[in-house]
């Protein structure tokens, strides 16, 4: 059984957290003259930094307990704070599996922690026999593995595997879960206590300006999080606006169909043009594409005020198309029908 001490930092281990005046005096009745605010107006007071009525709601759609619940600002938060909880600056290592989501290498460089990349192999699925030998290096502390995987749009397989065998914390980094058929792995944080399971509030449920990430574990590592993050990391509009997202849970799934409907129309459509290479299978609410020369299609689309992904450093002559509403995708295949005429 894996020993979850272990891996945390021991400067960590033995920080004494800060206690802000809201967890000294809990209560919401009173005359509070604690925290030096500002008696008048209405943002006056500073939010709640256990953010409850916010872990109360996830954790009853979930199905998870409240203390199994960590919120960052942004998923970005969630990242960085791994990297400071289990990786020790310029000695233990960090993994994930190329190409993927670009903050973890940047949230890496920023605390000096090696990132170890292995290529996914050509169906953009882990390569396990390079992956698997590397069990043994014991400064590989934290792994990141992005499903489904941007930029490739699919979900990684046997992810498990990484779980039962290295002796590392594991972050499933399920961004764009809500536009997948797998499973989320959150049902295995009582089962796999290196694992931690990222989601966020920026994709599907439509709050990307809100700044709301979410990461579910085993109480033990999550109190880890709690104990690193700055006490006010969450404010309270967007507590009340991600709160306001999960009460209209319906909305959320009708616009989930909706681009998930899209998705298919457009995949069918950008088949047709001659100038499309390869489209990439996609379980997010965005697709891979390869194309004759993807940085003139970047660029004449640019043009044509339609801005895409130019992942061609990434993935050879590939952009990255986001699914939009009906009317941005139709300019989109618009604009690379004309494109595809005056390029033949
Ligand atoms: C968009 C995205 C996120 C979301 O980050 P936030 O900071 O929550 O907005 C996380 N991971 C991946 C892979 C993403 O593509």
């Amino acid at each position: 059984m894996i020993n979850i001490n272990q891996l945390i930092r021991n400067n960590i281990k033995n920080l004494q957290a800060y206690s802000s005046a809201r967890d000294e005096f809990t209560g919401t009745e009173g005359i509070f003259l604690d925290a030096n605010e500002n008696p008048f107006g209405t943002l006056n007071r500073y939010p709640d930094p256990h953010q409850k009525a916010l872990k109360a709601a996830l954790a009853a759609i979930k199905n998870v307990q409240p203390n199994e619940i960590f919120l960052g600002n942004g998923s970005d938060e969630v990242i960085d704070l791994s990297f400071r909880i289990f990786c020790e600056p310029g000695k233990d290592k960090a993994l994930t599996f190329t190409p993927t989501y670009g903050m973890y290498d940047v949230s890496a460089a920023i605390n000096n922690i090696e990132l170890v990349k292995i290529p996914l192999n050509a169906a953009f699925q882990i390569n396990w026999d390079v992956v698997l030998p590397l069990k043994d290096d014991a400064a590989i502390k934290l792994i990141f593995v992005c499903s489904p995987n941007n930029p490739t749009g699919n979900n990684i397989n046997n992810i498990e595997k990484l779980l039962q065998h290295f002796n590392a914390m594991v972050v499933v980094d399920e961004a764009y879960i809500d536009f997948s058929d797998a499973p989320s792995f959150i049902n295995l944080i009582q089962q796999y206590p290196n694992l931690i399971v990222s989601q966020t509030f920026s994709k599907a449920r439509g709050l990307a300006a809100a700044r709301v990430g979410i990461a579910y574990g085993s109480s033990d590592i999550i109190s880890y999080y709690n104990k690193v993050k700055p006490p006010y990391n969450i404010s309270a509009l967007n507590q009340e606006a991600a709160l306001v997202a999960l009460q209209n849970n319906q909305q959320t799934n009708v616009e989930i169909q909706t681009i998930l409907n899209e998705k298919e129309k457009l995949i069918v459509a950008l088949g047709t043009l001659p100038i499309v290479k390869k489209i990439y299978p996609s379980a997010a609410n965005f697709i891979l594409v390869a194309f004759d020369d993807a940085n003139a299609t970047y660029e004449k689309l640019v043009a044509q005020q339609v801005i895409t992904r130019n992942r061609k450093s990434v993935v050879n002559n590939c952009i990255r198309i986001t699914v939009g509403a009906p009317n941005e995708n139709d300019a989109l295949m618009k604009a690379l029908q004309q494109l595809n005429n005056t390029q033949n």
